[in-house]
């Protein structure tokens, strides 16, 4: 906070600076080169701080295990696949429905499972809980892609890695 507080200053009177610098008189280049002396020296107090807190705030592979279980924590019930509202003719003849075009709708839940499609009925009850249940397994997947991300930086700056 204080080195916060000294780079302010330092830019107010790195103005003033200016401003002087403007009448061109000698005593005001002189107060120019001290502020500007003033001011690389900041930046470089700065740079260093910036650095040093980048550098603890590094994640190790066990801090991006702790995250991805605390976050993976609330995301159950979930699932991935595709919910969707089909409509289908059924086998009764001269039924009303299907002869004005409105079918029968149901609920299907589909996806692959190690290549091979699965396609399940759903009850209309439990279509707001699948839905809930599809869109946490959405949310795990995202949690996954940032996992990904942050695990392999984390094992690029771990003290064991194998890198040159
Ligand atoms: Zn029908």
């Amino acid at each position: 906070m204080r080195r916060i507080q000294v780079t302010e200053q330092l830019w107010d009177v790195n103005d003033l600076a200016s401003f002087c610098c403007e009448k061109q008189n000698a005593a005001s280049n002189q107060v120019f080169h001290a502020v500007r002396g003033y001011f690389f020296l900041a930046m470089y107090i700065w740079c260093v701080t910036y650095i040093v807190v980048m550098s603890n705030k590094l994640e190790s592979p066990s801090d991006v295990q702790r995250w991805l279980q605390a976050k993976a924590a609330n995301l159950w019930p979930a699932a991935l696949g595709s919910l969707s509202l089909r409509r289908t003719r059924c086998i009764r003849k001269n039924c009303r429905a299907c002869q004005s075009g409105e079918k029968h709708p149901s609920w299907v839940l589909s996806g692959h499972i190690q290549g091979k499609r699965f396609s399940l009925y759903v009850p209309e009850a439990l279509v707001p809980e699948v839905q809930h249940c599809l869109d946490n397994g959405r949310a795990l997947q995202e949690l996954l892609f940032a996992s990904a991300v942050r695990y392999v930086k984390a094992l690029k700056h771990a003290p064991t890695s194998s890198n040159p």
